[in-house]
């Protein structure tokens, strides 16, 4: 069982990290606010930082989980844009309860970066809950990174993965909910 301190309200710290552009801050207000953007966001350090209520009604996962206890569970998501500022990846990982650790399915690199990423997380947190999120994958045309090779690699680290798209919100809630049960799951 993996042991990490529950703070009093019940909050939980969850980080988005991965390389630049792979569509994070996306991912995190396809999430939290049902919104998409065209444009990069330009902030240099956390992009937006997200108060969360996730209520007993959130999902039906989630709804038994937090039912049981009759609680309100609190995620603050952030996310990150660290990638160049690796020395400063202990701010972030502080206090850290999950990990949604994104790829972009068009842009190969961004899939080479995985290992360098779990090293990372690893080496900070080495008993956090991980979630591979291969994101853009509306972007079918332009795909370079196949389905099968996202699952093998998730597969070698015993975490789940989800092909998925910001933009036409595909598994987005999936990954999410399927990590924040993890969380709560853990905490037990
Ligand atoms: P970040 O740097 O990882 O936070 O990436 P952003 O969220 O700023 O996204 C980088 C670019 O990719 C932006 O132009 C987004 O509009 C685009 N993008 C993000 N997610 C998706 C997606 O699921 N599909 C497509 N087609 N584009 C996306």
């Amino acid at each position: 069982m993996k042991n990490f301190s529950k703070t009093k309200s019940n909050a939980f710290k969850i980080i988005v990290v991965g390389d630049k552009r792979v569509g994070k801050s996306n991912i995190v207000t396809r999430f939290t606010q049902n919104e998409f953007s065209l444009e990069s966001s330009s902030s240099p350090m956390i992009n937006i930082y997200t108060d969360m209520k996730i209520k007993p009604d959130r999902s039906s996962e989630l709804r038994r989980s937090c039912s049981k206890e009759e609680e309100e569970v609190k995620f603050h998501i952030w996310d990150t844009e660290c990638q160049e500022e690796p020395h400063s990846l202990h701010l972030y990982f502080k206090g850290c309860h999950g990990i949604m650790l994104v790829y972009d399915v068009t842009k190969q690199h961004s899939f080479e970066s995985l290992s360098g990423w779990m090293d990372t997380i690893k080496e900070h947190l080495p008993e956090t809950n991980i979630v591979l999120v291969g994101n853009k994958s509306d972007l079918h045309n332009l795909k370079t990174v196949c389905a099968e090779d996202g699952q093998a690699f998730a597969d070698s680290h015993g975490i789940p993965f989800y092909e998925a798209s910001a933009l036409d919100c595909s598994n987005i809630n999936e990954a999410f909910e399927d990590l924040l049960q993890s969380v709560i799951d853990s905490r037990e």
